[in-house]
């Protein structure tokens, strides 16, 4: 009987020095918050000092109770909050083609392949960005399998070295070309990109894959890129259907953009990206179709465009629209971002530009913006020395004075005009 008593005794302390315990943590806790409110002109530098070296033990129950007793000035502080700006730098190509000439100029002497010649003029460019990205329209093969160019794009590995090398950090997959090596080709081409330490969206191994938005955190800045395709060239039929509920993401399936759109801001998304192939081949001019959907994604909550498939420029726009709450938010699109690399000859097919665009993050004002957008015109120059053939990205600005042989000269001057005339609009223009 004696023992019982003592026992509940017992308990009856402990349940008491927990709930004494609890009070002064919590008290903790609110003396905390409203030191919050303290105006941060009265705490000098020194004090904030040692106001963050004791959040940094913040877990260590008694370095709370003891900063409780400390005099009120002595409080700890929250690490200040961020103030002024921060900015994310993205730098955008467009399609990024593999034709069979292209890849016989790669092969090497001992039959391996080299592209990184192709992007050693246009990779300072795309180092410099925080992010530099482009769409992949090739799958990736082997030797034991082959390479093939148009109509069925299986290209050699080697294209991904040079991509590494130009300092590419993200490339999409969804483009009528993701079929071209059928399953194979979609595993073959994201395992390869794994490999060589490529971030990737568009295509998918799995469902789970699928269902995977891709995010990309830097400089204290959220941003999903998505990719859609409006097609996959009838390829499809030659895929198993079980897995063509997954490998590739098209754009008629809004149902599923939406998804995705609510899946990246749940996960903390500030800008959404859209990467979407569309449009009319080799046509200037964005069509009605185009235009439509561009509003429409607009209107799911999509900030970005970047259109790739016409093989040629299409114009930008950057406007405010308002959302179906009342709000209004700034967004941008780029209809077609051109060729990057190809061996389309043509004019207009011969040219792209390497799109440059900030995002800002302001913290005062706690906003996520658009900042500066400006482009870079390529050109590509294709040309024979001591009897092999070599293809080249060239900034158009930097080559334009050059003495560059043969017709070069000339075309690379009508590409800067081409470019600058059909794409400068009152807020963007190109790098001089
Ligand atoms: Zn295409």
């Amino acid at each position: 009987m004696m023992k019982r008593k003592i026992i509940i005794k017992n308990i009856i302390i402990t349940l008491i020095i927990l709930i004494l315990t609890g009070l002064t943590v919590s008290c903790g806790f609110i003396s905390q918050q409203s030191s919050d409110r303290q105006s941060p002109s009265d705490i000098d530098i020194s004090d904030r000092d040692i106001a963050d070296n004791e959040i940094n033990n913040k877990d260590d129950l008694n370095e709370e109770i003891k900063s409780e007793e400390q005099a009120p000035e002595d409080l700890p502080e929250e690490p200040p909050k961020p103030t002024g700006k921060t900015t994310l730098t993205i730098s955008v190509v467009g399609d990024i083609m593999a034709h069979m000439p292209q890849v016989d100029a790669a092969r090497q002497d001992d039959g391996t392949y080299d592209f990184k010649p192709v992007f050693q003029d246009v990779k300072p460019y795309l180092e410099k960005a925080d992010i530099a990205m482009g769409n992949l329209e090739t799958t990736i093969s082997n030797y034991e399998i082959g390479y093939t160019g148009y109509p069925r794009f299986r290209t050699p590995e080697a294209i991904l070295e040079a991509l590494k090398y130009a300092g590419f950090d993200v490339i999409t997959t969804a483009n009528n070309h993701s079929l071209d090596g059928v399953e194979f080709g979609v595993e073959n081409t994201l395992n390869k990109l794994d490999e060589y330490g490529f971030l990737h969206t568009g295509t998918a191994r799995s469902p789970e894959e699928r269902e995977q938005v891709l995010i990309v955190e830097k400089n204290d800045i959220k941003i999903a890129i998505l990719a859609y395709t409006y097609g996959t060239n009838g390829m499809e039929a030659a895929v198993d259907k079980e897995k063509l509920t997954y490998m590739v993401n098209y754009l008629n399936d809004e149902a599923r953009i939406k998804q995705d759109i609510k899946k990246a801001r749940e996960q903390g998304a500030e800008v959404v990206i859209g990467c979407i192939h569309w449009g009319d081949e080799y046509v200037r001019q964005p069509s009605d179709t185009q235009k439509q959907i561009a509003d429409r994604l607009f209107s799911y909550g999509m900030d970005i465009i970047f259109g790739s498939h016409p093989h040629v420029l299409q114009p930008m726009d950057r406007k405010t629209i308002t959302d179906p709450d009342g709000s209004e938010r700034e967004v941008f699109v780029i209809y077609s971002l051109g060729n990057f690399v190809s061996n389309q000859r043509d004019r207009y097919r011969d040219s792209g530009v390497i799109l440059n665009l900030e995002i800002v993050k302001d913290y005062d004002a706690q906003t996520v913006g658009l900042g500066k957008i400006d482009y870079i015109p390529t050109w590509v120059h294709k040309y024979t020395e001591n009897g092999k053939l070599h293809y080249r990205i060239l900034p158009v600005a930097d080559y334009m004075d050059q003495n560059l042989i043969g017709d070069a000269e000339q075309r690379i001057k009508e590409v800067w005009h081409e470019t600058t005339q059909h794409l400068n609009n009152d807020q963007i223009r190109a790098r001089e």
